[in-house]
């Protein structure tokens, strides 16, 4: 079966692609197998995955080690497809391990999606404040439901700074109105807007909640100071702070962005690579908002939270991360540094302003030319989306698939050959860009 006979099967019976994949309608390919850091389409043609489905694979496809470890967790207690509605002894193991590693976490809850598990950090900051709004900001991502996916900062704002919608920022049909009216929306990295903000409607602020480094957004790290001064004015406050580390979890660390920046949020959301691929989220955060949970003052739902395999799969997870001191960050620094010194001497090399930054595991390429750190997505204005696409497109034709925005994920199953192959690629691509 060919790419194109399963698009003619796909256009009758599916409703769309995921929003992951550039535009609406459906991938130009079908993929039916994965091993590494491999992919193979349905007409067989290979590709090296800097994907790695926008962040969970951290070992890669089907990494022996990682199914085997799963395997075994599994074996003691549950068959694979076991769905419990009950506490599992496997979800206080890993309970236990996000403990002992990440510095906000007194306590976990679990859900099987990070969209969920934001939605649980609003509900438990309303319910410990007894206050109303949150305040987000521009370029992060939290999810896709109403009150917090997208909109643009209404730079003009008099009153209460609401999202304005926009085109631009995952508008979306079906949207209830009113769904942005629970949050403010502020320009990130800016200490400023966010003291003037909470100057006025502070005492009415449950929640801040962001992106420590935004990963969504062109990867911009912190300015120096802003997260403890955000620290700070929260804990004035009496605001919950969330870390969305739903990207950052236990990749960039093993006690996360919080661990590696050095400042603690009073609660944080994780996803992604917590499980190695197998969907799970959890937030983690300060005994005294998440026993809201037991207290049963919070409700907390959801079939398929505790699930068993999902439970092994995060123990296996971060048993991989815990392996031989950090080997496995040490070989994604390794592979990532080769990787990005290689593009960014073929771009001097070749006289077209290239700019990358990252942080472990993940990191954007965009045409332009900046020295400086980006800090916040204005500062991407000036780069050639034109190019920037074009990039992404010929890249696949090579065999090389990234994500929207030049983004790159490096997994522990990517070799120095893949890396090598990719280069050679980018070679052809920046001579037709
Ligand atoms: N938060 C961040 C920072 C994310 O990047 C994402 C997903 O990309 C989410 C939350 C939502 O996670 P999920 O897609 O598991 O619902």
């Amino acid at each position: 079966m060919s790419n194109a006979a399963l698009a003619r099967r796909a256009r009758k019976v599916l409703a769309g692609a995921h929003t992951n994949l550039p535009g609406a309608g459906f991938a130009p390919r079908f993929i039916v197998r994965g091993e590494g850091a491999h992919l193979w389409d349905a007409d067989g043609k290979e590709y090296i995955d800097f994907v790695l489905s926008a962040g969970p694979l951290i070992f890669g496809h089907s990494n022996p080690e990682f199914i085997d470890t799963v395997k075994k967790q599994m074996d003691t207690l549950w068959s694979l497809n076991s769905t419990i509605y009950q506490q599992s002894a496997l979800e206080v193991e890993l309970g236990e391990r996000f403990v002992q590693h990440v510095p906000c976490a007194d306590k976990v809850s679990f859900n099987p999606t990070a969209t969920e598990t934001v939605q649980m950090v609003v509900r438990l900051a309303r319910a410990y404040t007894g206050r109303r709004y949150f305040i987000r900001f521009e370029g992060h991502y939290h999810g896709w439901f109403d009150n917090i996916l997208g909109g643009a900062v209404n730079d003009r704002a008099k009153g209460r700074p609401f999202p304005g919608m926009s085109k631009r920022a995952l508008a979306t049909g079906g949207r209830d109105a009113a769904a942005f009216r629970q949050s403010f929306l502020l320009p990130w990295n800016d200490i400023e807007a966010l003291e003037n903000v909470l100057n006025k409607y502070g005492e009415e602020v449950a929640l801040v909640i962001m992106e420590p480094i935004l990963c969504n957004a062109g990867c911009c790290p912190p300015r120096p100071g802003y997260l403890e001064k955000v620290r700070q004015l929260c804990s004035r406050y009496g605001i919950v702070l969330c870390f969305d580390e739903v990207i950052t979890g236990f990749r960039v660390a093993l006690n996360s962005a919080q661990g590696m920046l050095g400042v603690t949020p009073d609660i944080a959301s994780f996803g992604k690579a917590m499980a190695g691929g197998m969907p799970l989220a959890a937030c983690a955060g300060k005994k005294e908002i998440m026993d809201l949970i037991l207290e049963g003052k919070v409700v907390s739902g959801g079939t398929f939270g505790r699930y068993p395999l999902g439970m092994a799969a995060g123990v296996a997870a971060i048993k991989l991360l815990e392996k031989d001191n950090g080997a496995f960050y040490k070989k994604i620094d390794r592979t990532q540094k080769r990787l990005m010194d290689g593009l960014r001497e073929m771009s001097r090399r070749k006289g077209i302003p290239l700019f990358l930054q990252g942080t472990r595991g993940v990191f954007i390429t965009r045409f332009m030319d900046r020295k400086d750190p980006a800090y916040t997505v204005r500062d991407f204005a000036a780069m050639d989306a034109q190019k920037e696409r074009r990039w992404a497109e010929l890249m696949a034709e090579e065999g090389i698939i990234l994500m929207f925005g030049g983004r790159f994920y490096i997994s522990s199953a990517h070799t120095d050959a893949d890396i090598d192959r990719a280069l050679e690629c980018a070679e052809r691509v920046m001579g037709r860009l």
